[in-house]
């Protein structure tokens, strides 16, 4: 799970703890209650491995963990579960690699912007609504009304640059 966190060293970032990713299940389930939807079993696997992971996650690897644990999904299913969690918030989708992983602040709607390293994968989400609020403004001027915004920045963590 990428956090909102102050480090200037990522390295220092450590894993969600279990408590960290039962505290997200739970603003998850209740996010779904107040707006009427089910928060199925599988939604909520889903959303764990994806929340629990290191780095993002392709679909695949979440197939897999999920057969692992005991319970196989066929890929269209965990797809659905994954579209619900976008739709929903809860979860981003890199179109970089092709993975997702859970939002750090699902409260509200917003878009965002990641950092993505292309050595070891560390991904972080950062708000920065100037830079998106400059591209709507900008996209106006092509009366171009701009419906999702997601900026992905590709480079290198501090920790890979300084382990090079
Ligand atoms: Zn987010
Ligand atoms: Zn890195």
């Amino acid at each position: 799970m990428t956090e909102h966190c102050s480090h200037s060293d990522h390295a220092s970032c450590t894993l969600p703890s279990s408590e960290q990713v039962a505290n997200f299940l739970d603003q998850a389930e209740v996010l779904c209650d107040r707006r009427n939807l089910r928060f199925t079993k599988l939604r909520k696997q889903v959303l764990a491995l994806v929340c629990k992971a290191e780095q993002p996650v392709g679909a695949y690897h979440l197939l897999d963990e999920l057969r692992e644990s005991g319970r196989s999904a066929a890929p269209p299913t965990v797809y659905r579960a994954l579209d619900f969690l976008l739709e929903q918030g809860l979860v981003h989708r890199l179109a970089t690699n092709n993975t997702y992983l859970a939002c750090a602040h699902p409260q509200h709607p917003h878009a965002a912007v990641f950092l993505v390293c292309s050595v070891c994968g560390h991904t972080q989400e950062v708000h920065t609504e100037g830079i998106i609020a400059e591209l709507r403004r900008r996209a106006e001027q092509f009366d171009f009304a701009i419906k999702h915004a997601s900026v992905e920045l590709t480079g290198w963590c501090g920790r890979c640059r300084r382990s090079q």
